[in-house]
């Protein structure tokens, strides 16, 4: 087996290191605020992990627990004070569109998730700048940007293609067309130039920019393909399904693809997957931490642009 088994820990070190090295050269101290309404020990999880890795980087973070009919007015205390630069929110909270309006009340410049309808339509948009000067990047959901940069890391992107076609041929079937996760990372790798077939219970969708990337962002179109036509088609298998049974069928895999798992469960059979993948990623959720903590950097410089304009 040549499978190379590449770990979260090890991608997320360097974003770790330099965020770090930031923070104490700047002698800056952001501070991040986590609020957490549910009772999802997923979510105290990845509470755990953000308050081990702000402590590690230097980032000030503190958890808020409240009940979920506070959590709006708790949101908004936090939007109005000066001292907290950064919100984020253990979700699902309400686990229906009330969860999507709570997105939108956390104020846009604290937004470290990305969740924001702003940052949202600029993605599906593919609009990579706040303002017209191009000194403000927009903050991408840090889920689907952690694994924008797992696939940076293995090689997936092509380094001597421009900047936004470094995907130019690649074909990536993501399982899971979430909001939160799966769609738009469908989008961000669509726009980076990549075929994906995104596929979710329902069915199969496709996100491409056209051939020869004549699209200047990408388009969606449906498709009558089965997971068993787009696996073995697949440079690149990414998925997240929330279930302890699902396993992604190894011997559809093409030989040599690159599978990635975002679940919280393993969806894919370790023992099988190696013998097929060239590199197999287990989890990512370091990276998806540290993506959180580059984008609290970034939105503490932003609002102290704002402050001195
Ligand atoms: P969700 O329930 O909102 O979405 C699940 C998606 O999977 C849907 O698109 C659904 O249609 C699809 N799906 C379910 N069963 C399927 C099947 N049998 N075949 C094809 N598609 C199927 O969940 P979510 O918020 O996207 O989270 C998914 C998983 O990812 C969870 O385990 C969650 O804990 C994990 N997660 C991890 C991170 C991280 O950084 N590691 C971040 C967010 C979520």
């Amino acid at each position: 087996m040549s499978c190379k088994v590449v770990l979260a820990q090890g991608i997320s070190v360097s974003y770790r290191e330099e965020l770090k090295n930031t923070i104490k050269a700047r002698n800056i101290c952001p501070k991040l605020v986590g609020f957490l309404a549910n009772e999802d020990p997923a979510a105290a999880k990845y509470a755990e992990w953000t308050a081990k890795t702000c402590a590690e980087t230097g980032v000030e973070f503190e958890l808020r627990k409240c009940s979920r009919n506070d959590l709006e007015d708790k949101i908004v205390e936090a939007n109005q004070d000066a001292g907290v630069h950064g919100i984020m929110v253990y979700y699902p909270v309400f686990g229906d569109r009330q969860d999507q309006y709570l997105q939108n009340v956390v104020d846009v410049s604290k937004d470290v998730e990305g969740l924001h309808h702003k940052y949202v339509y600029n993605m599906y948009h593919n609009i990579r700048f706040l303002d017209e000067a191009k000194t403000k990047k927009c903050i991408i959901p840090c889920t689907p940007l952690g694994l924008v940069k797992v696939m940076e890391y293995v090689g997936v992107y092509n380094g001597i293609l421009p900047h936004g076609n470094r995907l130019h041929g690649r074909v990536v079937t993501i399982i899971n067309r979430s909001e939160i996760v799966g769609r738009p990372l469908a989008a961000l790798l669509a726009n980076d130039g990549a075929k994906v077939y995104s596929v979710d219970i329902n069915g199969i969708q496709e996100f491409h920019r056209g051939v020869g990337l004549q699209l200047k962002k990408h388009e969606v179109s449906e498709t009558t393909l089965t997971v068993e036509d787009v696996l073995p088609l697949s440079d690149v298998v990414i998925t997240g399904v929330p279930s302890p049974s699902y396993k992604v069928p190894s011997h559809l895999i093409r030989d040599g693809a690159v599978c990635i798992n975002f679940s919280t469960f393993k969806n894919f059979d370790g023992d099988e997957i190696k013998k097929k993948a060239s590199i197999y990623v287990p989890a990512v959720g370091k990276v998806t931490v540290a993506m959180l903590e580059r984008n609290l950097v970034r939105l503490y410089d932003y609002q102290a642009q704002d402050r001195a304009s």
